[in-house]
């Protein structure tokens, strides 16, 4: 099938789960598919609120984005020790490769687990021995989250430990968490540090908070590239921002129906981004928590928006573009793409 051909909308799917792809925003912890998670739920006694892996899927269903983060907090209770860690990283490599993803970056969360007493050098090191059992099928380099919630004076501890890893393919720093309830502003002297370090740059912005949140991300942090940025679409300066800047975006459209940050997925602004010239790339989030996956993304995008199969090829080409892989690596993954659609 080529990028004209008119198309079933299963020949599509498959179409686009043979695609060789690309992800930049995909969440470790909530990348664990249910059977996994359900091992480790089992592993620590159970809980009485889940019989069984379906009710896994029923409770992976949320109100609204706060309650999305409380459910999100309840999984990762079941992560305990770096085995669980190892455990999760060869089993999500090994789906994701399933699903011909080539080359993901990869959002882990080392702070959540400080609670465990698990240090983010050797949590780093577990992850690396599991993605490394999958490493001659699917390349996966590492954007540690320092998330929010926790602040910035022990974000900078947890940087200068990352620091220690990166060789381990640590290729940036990014800010997740409580959007709505922590600004950006206050991490600017960490994101600083991190850039000195080395380290690419990330922030979630504009997904649960306004964007103001965008904007800040830019001016404070000076990330070089927004997760989500949905919010942008409410003002025209920035979007216009974005596109001089050639920021790209880390759009994940399934994500924001899941976690009612658009009500529905007909209101979601990607084509409003596309128009306005601004690099759009396209991820799942946390895919197991939003029963998505890279190609019913593509397919929504499509089925729902309108959006061609070219403009779902120049999407995927764009992760490409906008990864912090190696250029060598680059110019594979173009390669491979390109020979695919020919
Ligand atoms: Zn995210």
């Amino acid at each position: 099938m080529n990028t004209t051909s008119q198309t079933t909308p299963e020949d599509l799917r498959s179409w686009l789960e043979a695609m060789p792809k690309t992800e930049l925003h995909i969440h470790l912890e909530g990348a664990v598919p249910p059977d996994a998670l359900w091992d480790l739920i089992r592993k620590y006694g159970g809980d009485p609120i889940v019989k069984d892996p379906a009710d896994l899927r029923a409770r992976f269903q949320y109100t609204d984005f706060a309650n999305f983060i409380d459910m999100w907090a309840w999984k990762n209770s079941f992560l305990r020790e770096y085995e669980d860690f190892q455990f999760i990283s060869e089993v999500i490599a090994e789906n994701l490769a399933d699903q011909n993803i080539r080359y993901a970056e990869i959002f882990y969360s080392p702070g959540d687990f400080d609670r465990h007493g698990l240090d983010p050098r050797e949590l780093t090191v577990a992850i690396r021995k599991g993605f490394e059992r999958q490493s001659h099928r699917i390349t996966l380099n590492l954007i540690a989250d320092l998330v929010r919630d926790f602040g910035p004076a022990r974000g900078a501890i947890w940087l200068e430990q990352i620091a220690e890893v990166k060789d381990r393919g640590v290729v940036g720093i990014g800010l997740g968490g409580s959007e709505q309830a922590f600004p950006a502003e206050p991490y600017r002297q960490v994101f600083e540090r991190a850039r000195t370090l080395g380290f690419h740059t990330t922030a979630h912005a504009g997904e649960a908070a306004g964007a103001e949140s965008i904007l800040a991300a830019l001016t404070e942090l000076k990330t070089e590239r927004i997760g989500h940025g949905l919010k942008a679409a409410s003002n025209p300066a920035l979007l216009t921002r974005l596109a001089d800047m050639k920021i790209p975006l880390e759009v994940c459209p399934i994500s924001n129906v899941r976690t009612g940050c658009i009500a529905r997925l007909e209101d979601h602004p990607i084509r409003q981004f596309l128009q306005r010239g601004i690099i759009v790339t396209v991820s799942t989030d946390d895919p197991e928590m939003f029963n998505t996956n890279l190609a019913f993304e593509f397919e929504s995008l499509h089925s729902v928006l309108g959006l061609t199969l070219q403009e779902l090829v120049s999407l995927a080409f764009n992760s490409i573009n906008a990864a912090w892989c190696s250029d060598e690596q680059k110019k594979h993954l173009q390669s491979e793409l390109k020979h695919f659609i020919s």
